[in-house]
């Protein structure tokens, strides 16, 4: 008998181990997706400055945007076949890209589309200009990142920064650089890019560190906070620090 209740407590605790295994596994399965987008090497889809983050207006801006010049070329940030090409008038002229992740992406108010719905596209291809059409205040391309198929709800949405790497309001990023995480940077344009991020300030960002930044830019706290008049260790996002 005791035999018995023996091996049932051994089959209950094996079938509570494959439970959690499982349960792990279907947890980390978004995450996973991510890092599979990462490790394809997106592109930034335009050139400008980050003008709004994702979450902004009490979580309802579910992209990020881009502000830059009328007509800037947009691109696709990665291969994929264009699901949608229209005009809305809250999105103006937007083109919808659905990748072979699943994932899709979305590019809104265009001055100009230059593709079709069922167009197959490769990365990099300008699929239309920056313009403000729809609702928009000023020349922005609004991006959109889904993990699954865009809904009203956008309950797929995603932090497209997740996958691009991080910029904070007023950082300028570069259309058809890669993402910004090391193991996808090959392009020789992004180590110049590098060079002329190290001459301008630092802007602080969520996390940072006297000591992360001084790693970063190769500086020491104390002439960091001397450069800075800094009287303590404390500093804020988006504080911008002179290191040069
Ligand atoms: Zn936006």
């Amino acid at each position: 008998m005791r035999d018995y209740i023996k091996r049932v407590i051994i089959a209950l605790i094996m079938a509570l181990c494959v439970s959690l295994l499982f349960l792990g596994g279907r947890h980390s399965e978004a995450s996973m997706k991510v890092e599979n987008e990462v490790k394809d090497g997106w592109i930034w889809p335009a050139d400008g400055i980050i003008s709004d983050t994702y979450g902004t207006r009490m979580g309802k801006h579910k992209g990020i945007d881009i502000a830059g010049k009328l007509n800037t070329p947009v691109l696709a940030v990665a291969d994929g076949q264009v699901v949608k090409s229209y005009y809305s008038n809250t999105y103006g002229n937007v083109v919808f890209i659905k990748h072979p992740s699943h994932f899709v992406t979305v590019y809104a108010h265009l001055n100009k589309r230059n593709v079709f719905e069922g167009q197959k596209v490769k990365q990099g291809t300008e699929i239309g200009k920056m313009g403000k059409t729809g609702q928009a205040t000023g020349t922005h391309l609004h991006f959109e990142t889904h993990q699954e198929e865009w809904r009203y709800d956008k309950k797929f949405a995603l932090d497209p920064e997740k996958i691009l790497g991080r910029a904070d309001t007023g950082e300028m990023v570069r259309g058809g650089i890669a993402a910004s995480y090391d193991d996808v940077l090959e392009a020789s344009s992004h180590i110049k890019i590098q060079n002329e991020d190290k001459l301008k300030p630092y802007i602080v960002k969520q996390g940072d560190t006297l000591y992360s930044i001084s790693m970063k830019r190769n500086i020491s706290v104390k002439r960091i906070k001397e450069l800075n008049h800094l009287s303590s260790d404390l500093i804020k996002p988006k504080q911008i620090l002179n290191v040069n």
